[in-house]
């Protein structure tokens, strides 16, 4: 028997908000692994698009805000008029509010869960469709949390969605494992990132956070190329409805 392989050469990539952080990496390593890669980002992905360039890869440039969710099916035309195809999507792009929820605004609740969890869904479905009507499959991959199976503090808005990311990842994963769909999240534990700047700022909470991480330090956006491979890969393709977390052991705790 053969080991399957990583190889991604011939497939295309949409990635949500590629221009730093987790997405930034993940955007790099799919093209490291041989995919073209589609990104979709509110601002120039300069750094992303160089490096993807510079392992021979193509790189194509979608401006929008995901939150506008009735955009997100035209997006996936473009892309597919631009790229020809599309085989993956890594549903990345995120955003947190933090306040007391006595305190916590009806703007803070809808502009988070428009990005973090209706854009996740119709643009799912709108690639979906797509890879239905390729007839050879595909993977979709959801960017969780640790909040997805945590109540955190002061997040009221980030918890919802997160959470509603994982049984939404199920169910797409068990509606379209029939057409040869793999439908996966991957959880973050605490990483380096914009998205966590408040928090490593914050000494007492960041204190605590790192005396809870078995693995001794806060990840690093690095540390989602392996993943990130693995589950767009067909390497991964009896892998339906998973929670991938990437916590340096926070969830064994
Ligand atoms: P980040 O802030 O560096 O990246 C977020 C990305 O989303 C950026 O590229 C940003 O431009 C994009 N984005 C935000 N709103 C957008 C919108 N409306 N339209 C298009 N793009 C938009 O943070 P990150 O840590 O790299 O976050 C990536 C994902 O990982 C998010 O879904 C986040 O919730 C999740 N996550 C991160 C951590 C962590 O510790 N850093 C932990 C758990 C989950």
């Amino acid at each position: 028997m053969t080991l399957p392989s990583f190889n991604l050469a011939g497939k295309v990539a949409l990635v949500t908000g590629c221009n730093t952080g987790l997405g930034q990496a993940m955007a790099i390593a799919l093209a490291e692994a041989g995919a073209d890669v589609v990104g979709i980002n509110r601002s120039a992905p300069t750094d992303a698009e160089k490096a993807i360039k510079a392992v021979g890869r193509k790189f194509f440039d979608l401006r929008a805000d995901v939150g506008q969710t009735d955009k997100l099916a035209g997006l996936v035309s473009q892309a597919v008029e631009l790229a020809g195809r599309i085989d993956i999507l890594v549903n990345n792009a995120g955003i947190i509010r933090r306040n007391e929820s006595i305190d916590f605004t009806e703007k803070d609740w809808d502009d988070v869960m428009d990005v973090n969890l209706k854009s996740v869904f119709f643009l799912s479905q709108a690639v979906a469709r797509q890879l239905i009507a390729q007839g050879q499959g595909g993977k979709i991959i959801n960017i969780a949390s640790m909040l997805s199976f945590q109540g955190g503090i002061r997040v009221p808005s980030y918890t919802s969605s997160k959470s509603g990311v994982l049984g939404l990842t199920r169910l797409m994963a068990n509606e379209w494992a029939k057409h040869g769909i793999n439908v996966n999240a991957i959880a973050p534990g605490y990483i380096s990132t914009d998205n966590t700047t408040a928090l490593r700022e914050d000494k007492e909470r960041s204190t605590s956070i790192l005396g809870r991480i078995p693995a001794g330090r806060w990840g690093d956006a690095k540390d989602f190329k392996g993943p990130i491979v693995f589950l767009a890969s067909e390497a991964s393709n009896y892998v339906h409805g998973t929670i991938l977390t990437v916590d340096g052991g926070w969830m064994g705790r």
